[in-house]
């Protein structure tokens, strides 16, 4: 199996010690910063997993150069380890104030340096699985219903013209489950979200809300767009067929309910209860249908 090589930023004024943590870090990709002006250049191009820095430089200073990348949120994740020779309280203190996981103390042990490295790189390792399982539906894989709220009330208020929001339900979905079993409801579920994931462009947010019922919020200056997206959205899934778990080829339709913000319009579960609506008439007149009023 191809592991990533994980990449790691050393910052350092002397070149001399950054040889010396480019050798003990073979493991890794590493990427040399003469110092705190290079390193925030890279760091605002490069991915990188963990951050080692030197307190005492010319010009910018470490705690400096740790105050800078974690002002910006998508840095917040990166571990960043001091490496210094003051050893005194203080700056201990400092550096875990100003943002740092560590630090260790020059000349270092090159051993406890690794572990130390190795350590912070699996805690953030985990903390992105947590995270990826605490915002997502685990049967299909796209948002659950928590992290599509979140997402959905950020673009809300961070723009709120030209926003739409649809709820999807698949039509007479128990129906699947009595006749073909649990497992291959299941079975659809994760067809149908996998067609729209596909259809999707990455703009657009889509979760599960629960059970067969599906959202997605996106944005569009051209109505057309939009209704014409989720139209074709409900024809892929008309087309779909999905296997049984006894082999036989199946198929199923959704209703969608659109909505767009209006001036009226004051907070995002007004704009879901209207696209809730919409779906609600979806299904009393016939299903397999989408439905948009402006
Ligand atoms: P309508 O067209 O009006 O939406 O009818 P429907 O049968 O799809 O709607 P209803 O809400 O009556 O039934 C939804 C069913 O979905 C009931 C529930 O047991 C089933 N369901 C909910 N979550 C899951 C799931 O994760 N897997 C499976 N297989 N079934 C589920
Ligand atoms: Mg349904
Ligand atoms: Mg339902």
């Amino acid at each position: 199996m191809m592991v990533k090589r994980q990449t790691i930023l050393a910052v350092d004024d002397t070149v001399a010690n950054l040889d010396i943590l480019v050798n003990l870090l073979q493991d890794f990709d590493v990427i040399e910063a003469i110092g705190g002006e290079e390193a925030l250049d890279i760091i605002a191009q490069e991915e990188v997993d963990l951050i080692l820095l030197d307190i005492m430089m010319p010009g910018m200073d470490g705690y400096t150069v740790c105050r800078k990348i974690k002002e910006n949120d998508q840095n917040q994740d990166i571990p960043i380890i001091f490496i210094t020779s003051r050893s005194d309280e203080n700056a201990i203190e400092k550096a875990y104030d100003t943002g740092g996981v560590d630090y260790v103390t020059k000349p270092f042990k090159p051993k406890e340096l690794l572990a130390r490295v190795k350590i912070q790189l699996e805690h953030q390792e985990m903390i992105e699985k947590l995270e990826f399982m605490a915002s997502h539906d685990p049967m299909t894989g796209i948002y659950n219903r928590r992290k599509f709220f979140e997402l959905a009330n950020r673009k809300f208020k961070e723009q709120p013209e030209n926003l739409y929001a649809a709820m999807l339900d698949i039509d007479k979905f128990k129906k699947i489950n009595d006749s073909y079993g649990h497992p291959t409801g299941d079975r659809v579920i994760k067809a149908v979200t996998g067609a729209i994931s596909d259809i999707l462009d990455e703009g657009s947010v889509f979760g599960r809300l629960g059970g067969e019922e599906f959202a997605i919020l996106c944005h569009h200056s051209d109505q057309n767009v939009v209704v014409n997206s989720l139209e074709f959205i409900r024809k892929k899934i008309e087309s779909l067929e999905v296997l049984s778990e006894s082999g036989e080829l199946i198929k199923c339709t959704i209703s969608e309910g659109v909505a767009k913000v209006d001036e009226t319009t004051r907070n995002l579960d007004e704009l879901l209860q209207r696209a809730d609506e919409m779906l609600y008439k979806a299904k009393g007149s016939g299903r397999n249908k989408t439905i948009f009023r402006i």
